[in-house]
């Protein structure tokens, strides 16, 4: 296919809903596989709900996922004088007009109608008015004038759903072109930007599956060409429900915040809905190659924390431990500690990523490296009942620290050269590992025995990375002078 050109069109009027990103994501990589156009239009006509702290929300997520337009971006709010030309040719060639009925009348015939059994629809009380009966400087809305009449519809092949949806005219309202405030509607505005924009294929939420037709008349009003359309099904929470703030986190910088990498989000919401196959891992380039509106389920997705969880972990993991340092310090709070790229650093790092599934846990993790001071809980005394025996150790093992040769400890090669700083450290380790297991052995100790106690005085936690990766993340120093405030805190 040819000059594909998709869009996304967000209202500023929320942060970036896991949805919406969803929407932008296969919009996006539906233009780009077939070498098309992505551009991004903001609509931000409804003056009192739009915010720049959503809009700047919305670019910021976008760009975050790697979702980038092609061209500049376009406001509604910058163009209505080009929506006022198209309704003033409407209202010219009689295919619109001026309606003066009030808000308090428009409801008395709603509830008429509904009293009656009837749809509640607009009466067409002022479809035919004479010249003399329309006076612009009354409170007045502007209407599209539906063409109705036995068997006439309107309809359109969704691509998703791969069928043929199908509007009776006359269940369509008279809707409202332009408000009286003189702002267009969602409806119309969407109509001349889109067709003006040259959108090939609108990718959009099926909530709006029932504009669609409304659009479609006024494509065929204004002789545009009609684009083809595509309803992407709802993301419902696992209680089969709506996906909304109850069930989590639903903003995309809620998801940057809590640590979660943008390859693992984009991942995630492409698979729920689209597959290719049974495979579950994507690239964006991969998605963008395989990408086919065809292969998306009409049901709805069902969004699962736990797989989103088990994709950040997988891209965690395959991250280098120089890049994971800078995305922790992105991540970091303004009143914490940077983290350095230093090799003690890298080797943590390297340890730890295989155990974590979000960049938020990641660093809290470190704490116990971050922090000068770990503050040993009160508990641990209660529940361990350290004796004698336990404070020997801990000075046995104070001098087995002290005689660690410091050539396992000081790299001497340079910074750049990443895959001597991973041999270093591997090699380093497997060093402390023999020299403990040879010190263990002297003294007739065990591992097991033993594990616990030197966790709790080096990290402060029951649970830590390998003994033998902490003392060469830690160094000599800060290891010693943890053992000796671990000792001096159970020998109370
Ligand atoms: N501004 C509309 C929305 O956010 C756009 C819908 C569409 O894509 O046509 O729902």
């Amino acid at each position: 296919m040819n000059n594909i050109k998709t869009r996304f069109a967000p209202s500023p009027t929320g942060y970036l809903h896991i949805g919406g990103a969803r929407t932008a994501l296969f919009s996006y990589v539906y233009a780009k596989h077939f070498g098309g156009k992505f551009v991004l239009r903001i609509e931000d006509t409804d003056f009192e709900r739009s915010t720049k702290e959503f809009e700047a929300d919305i670019m910021d997520s976008l760009k975050w996922l790697s979702i980038m337009p092609d061209e500049d971006i376009v406001y509604q709010s910058q163009r209505l004088d080009i929506y006022k030309s198209y309704v003033d040719r409407l209202l010219k060639e009689g295919k619109a007009y001026y309606c003066f009925c009030s808000k308090e009348l428009l409801e008395e015939d709603r509830s008429r109608l509904a009293s009656e059994g009837k749809k509640p629809m607009y009466v067409g009380r002022c479809l035919n008015l004479k010249p003399d009966e329309i006076d612009l400087s009354k409170p007045h809305v502007i209407r599209f004038k539906v063409e109705r009449g036995q068997g006439l519809t309107t309809g359109f092949k969704d691509l998703i759903r791969n069928q043929f949806v199908s509007f009776n005219n006359n269940e369509i309202d008279d809707f409202v072109l332009v408000r009286e405030d003189g702002i267009p509607t969602y409806n119309f505005a969407v109509v001349i930007d889109d067709a003006l924009m040259e959108i090939t294929h609108i990718i959009r939420g099926d909530d709006h599956v029932s504009n669609t037709p409304k659009q479609i008349m006024l494509y065929g009003a204004l002789g545009f060409k009609i684009p083809e359309f595509a309803h992407v099904s709802m993301i419902l929470g696992q209680d089969g429900k709506r996906l909304s703030k109850r069930h989590g986190a639903t903003s995309v910088n809620q998801y940057k915040k809590e640590g979660f990498l943008p390859e693992a989000l984009v991942n995630y919401l492409i698979r729920l809905g689209w597959s290719h196959g049974n495979d579950e891992i994507f690239s964006m380039d991969e998605i963008i190659r395989y990408f086919d509106l065809k292969n998306i389920s009409k049901s709805a997705a069902i969004f699962n924390i736990e797989k989103l969880l088990w994709l950040n972990s997988h891209y965690i993991k395959s991250k280098d431990p120089f890049d994971i340092i800078n995305l922790l310090n992105d991540i970091k709070a303004s009143s914490e500690k940077p983290l350095i790229n230093d090799i003690q650093t890298v080797s943590l790092i390297d340890s730890l990523k295989s155990r974590v599934k979000t960049l938020a846990e990641f660093r809290q993790k470190l704490n116990f490296f971050i922090n000068e001071e770990l503050g040993y809980k009160a508990e641990l005394l209660s529940e361990f009942n350290f004796n004698e025996g336990d404070l020997f150790f801990l000075q046995e093992f104070k001098t087995f620290i002290g005689s660690l040769p410091d050539t396992i400890f000081n790299y001497k090669g340079g910074l750049n050269d990443k895959t001597g700083i991973i041999n270093f450290i591997k090699n380093s380790i497997e060093s402390i590992k023999q020299e403990f297991n040879n010190f263990l052995s002297r003294n007739n100790w065990t591992m097991k025995e033993k594990a616990m106690i030197i966790r709790l005085a080096l990290t402060g936690e029951r649970v830590s990375p390998p003994i033998f990766e902490i003392i060469f993340a830690l160094g000599k120093i800060r290891c010693i002078k943890r053992v000796t405030e671990f000792y001096e805190f159970i020998n109370l």
